[in-house]
């Protein structure tokens, strides 16, 4: 850095490394903002991109973009890959080291196969826009081969597993049913997109798990109600190229999404940090790193217990951790003490395809109709920018009344080679 300021080093523009540079704003710092891609991404809308409903664009925008009027603040696209805590210096994949005085590591996590990574080349995970498009082609794709197969070899085309009955689970596999069920439902000759069945796996033994039981309990009768055949208690044992076992059962399908486990990213062994059993780093009251001086971990690769509850993984976590460690960072630098981080729990939503949600916000409770406009309102304001907001805003209302979604484009690989079949 040219200026004799405090250099602090932000790695992650996702939401709890952007929070973090925003309350930085008016501090007299110089900020790195670092991140792998050059667009921050709202991940709650992911499924979207996922299902056709929505383009990559829409719930992304370029990290320049949204700090451009904000001086202190350089950005850089690049990948960390170690940290020298003892030096100060991140290690970038470009080769350089990157020295700092302050380190925010928001790396956020990534998929977890419990053992299993083989299965990721069959049961792709939903993190990036990268997956979302490749989940996108190879739905579609699905439906184009089933087409073209012969009858016998129709219904495994026909077939998506998706395992995990968690929001993610839940979200695609009733925005799937509505696709193949009412969408793409008179746009096939040979075959009857109706007929697809969408198998929803679960290991535990309710959908939905961190929601009330009677939640829980709805949620389940709206995926039934979509066509999801709901399979609980039942974990997948096996997963390839013609499809899963679920416990003893042989289930072949060419679709398989996985939606069942969340590790963190490796920021704990860059640090050498004591971590948690998904890797996250164990974070003192005010997110530093122990033992780690001037490093702090955020978001979903942070673990962190507030009054014996653990913070959640969820965006407004990530976004009120990094906005408490900007405050903590300015406060130091000043020499004043902050009140200790405070959480504001701001509910559990999850939707069930286009009318239906369910959302927790302790002591009201809401499901269906109401639930899901609640959902929509809640995912548009949380939107960045007011063209996103229309854009989404529109769609979402043209697909309310028509079924129709817009963005069923089959893009990069055209046939679905060994790895795709
Ligand atoms: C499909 C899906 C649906 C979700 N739905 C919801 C929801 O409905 N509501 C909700 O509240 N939460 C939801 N979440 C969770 C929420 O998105 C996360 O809790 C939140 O994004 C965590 O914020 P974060 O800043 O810790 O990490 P992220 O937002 O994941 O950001 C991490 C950033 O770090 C960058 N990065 C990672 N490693 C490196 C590296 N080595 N070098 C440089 N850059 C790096 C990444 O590119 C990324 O930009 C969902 C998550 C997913 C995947």
């Amino acid at each position: 850095m040219t200026t004799n300021r405090p250099h602090v080093v932000v790695v992650g523009a996702g939401f709890g490394g952007l929070s973090c540079v925003r309350s930085l704003a008016k501090v007299d710092v110089d900020i790195t903002l670092i991140d792998r891609h050059n667009y921050h991404l709202f991940q709650p809308l992911l499924y979207q991109v996922a299902t056709a409903g929505l383009s990559p664009a829409e719930i992304a925008w370029p990290i320049r973009r949204l700090v451009r009027n904000q001086a202190n603040v350089s950005v850089r696209l690049d990948c960390v890959v170690d940290v020298d805590v003892s030096r100060k210096q991140v290690q970038l994949q470009s080769g350089e080291p990157l020295a700092y005085d302050c380190l925010v590591l928001a790396t956020g996590a990534r998929h977890a196969y419990f053992g299993n990574d083989q299965w990721a080349e069959y049961a792709p995970g939903l993190k990036s826009v990268d997956d979302a498009t490749m989940i996108r082609r190879r739905i579609l794709l699905a439906f184009e081969q089933a087409e073209m197969a012969p009858t016998d070899a129709q219904p495994r085309w026909l077939t998506v597993v998706v395992v995990g009955a968690g929001p993610t689970g839940v979200e695609l596999a009733g925005t799937i049913a509505e696709l193949a069920h009412k969408t793409l439902a008179r746009d096939f000759r040979k075959i009857d997109p109706r007929s697809t069945r969408i198998v929803l796996v679960e290991a535990g033994d309710r959908v939905l798990s961190a929601m009330p039981p009677d939640l829980s309990a709805k949620a389940l009768k709206s995926l039934q109600k979509l066509g999801v055949e709901v399979r609980l208690g039942t974990p997948i044992t096996a997963c390839d190229a013609e499809g899963v076992m679920i416990g003893e059962e042989r289930l072949p399908a060419a679709t398989v999404l996985w939606a069942a486990g969340v590790a963190a990213s490796p920021a704990g062994q860059w640090l050498g940090a004591e971590c948690d059993r998904v890797g996250r780093v164990q974070v003192a009251p005010d997110f530093s790193v122990p033992q780690c001086d001037g490093v702090f971990t955020i978001g979903d690769t942070a673990a962190l217990s507030i009054d014996g509850e653990p913070l959640p993984g969820i965006a407004p976590a990530a976004k009120q951790a990094g906005a408490y460690v900007g405050r903590a960072i300015a406060a130091s630098l000043a020499g004043k003490d902050l009140a200790p981080f405070k959480y504001r729990d701001s509910g559990n939503l999850a939707t069930i395809g286009r009318r239906s949600a369910v959302i927790d916000f302790g002591r009201i409770k809401l499901s269906g109709w109401l639930a899901w406009w609640g959902w929509g309102i809640a995912h548009i304001y949380f939107l960045i920018g007011t063209k996103s907001r229309l854009l989404v805003a529109l769609q979402w209302f043209w697909s309310y009344i028509t079924f129709d979604r817009g963005a069923r484009l089959i893009t990069g690989r055209q046939s679905r080679s060994s790895t795709e079949s």
